[in-house]
């Protein structure tokens, strides 16, 4: 696990070791909100990757996004750097409820970017929780209304908008559907639509995926308004 670590990161520094770089590769060179600009340094995150550069400044602007690049690219903090500055700038608190939810295909998946979420989100105020199910219905409900931000796998967070009174989502900012691929070919789909037609229509959506597949760009077309397409494919 280390060791696969060690090798996404090498691989990452080989991209940002490119002699185009220049300071439009640096974090620092964002309009990035003081609490999330020293999260990411304190986390050693100063160089952004290929799908960092070009997904970020657009999920600024609040674009809607579908992301293709391969796995170890960098595309957690593609879309956990928007979502913080989005509730940020939005002045989100406590009593203004869910504002962001991701969505992941796996257990394992979403634990990892509630970690690295904790990680660059630590000087942030903003509640965040998992819902992967493995607890009862019934002790995730009770902490679900005070959440601002949270990950989750499909069926289990469907399950609570179907179930779970008084679990209002209307307030929601942003969503996002990582491993997009991974959540259709795990037979997700119909889930994920669900789920959708639960959110405000009014809303940012980012889309991110390893691979781009007829399913993908199905679930797309269904849940992103006019996007930007940002592909970074392997240098030749
Ligand atoms: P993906 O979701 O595209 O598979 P991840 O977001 O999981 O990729 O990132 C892969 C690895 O690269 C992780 O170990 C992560 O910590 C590291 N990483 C991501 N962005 C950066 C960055 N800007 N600088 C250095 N390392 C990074
Ligand atoms: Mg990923």
């Amino acid at each position: 696990e280390n060791a696969r670590n060690a090798l996404l990161k090498n691989r990452a520094n080989k991209t940002l070791q490119d002699p185009k770089s220049d300071d439009t590769t640096k974090f620092s060179t964002l309009p990035l909100s003081k609490p999330t600009a020293s999260g990411l340094e304190a986390s050693h995150f100063q160089n952004l990757t290929d799908v960092q550069a070009r997904a970020i400044p657009l999920g600024l602007k609040g674009r809607d996004i579908l992301g293709a690049a391969k796995t170890g690219s960098g595309k957690t903090l593609a879309f956990l750097v928007p979502v913080l500055e989005k509730l940020y700038r939005a002045q989100w608190t406590e009593y203004d409820g869910l504002g962001a939810l991701i969505i992941s295909p796996t257990r394992e998946l979403a634990v990892q970017i509630f970690e690295v979420l904790r990680k660059i989100g630590r000087y942030h105020t903003f509640s965040a929780g998992l819902v992967i199910g493995g607890k009862s219905l019934r002790e995730e409900a009770e902490r679900l209304g005070r959440m601002n931000i949270l990950v989750c796998t499909p069926g289990r967070m469907l399950q609570h908008l179907d179930q779970t009174a008084g679990f209002d989502v209307d307030n929601l900012q942003i969503l996002v559907l990582d491993e997009a691929d991974r959540i259709m070919d795990m037979g997700f789909q119909s889930a994920v639509d669900a789920l959708v037609e639960h959110l405000p229509k009014s809303r940012q959506t980012m889309l991110f995926s390893a691979t781009q597949s007829k399913k993908v760009s199905d679930l797309a077309r269904l849940s992103l308004k006019d996007p930007e397409y940002v592909a970074v494919h392997e240098a030749a």
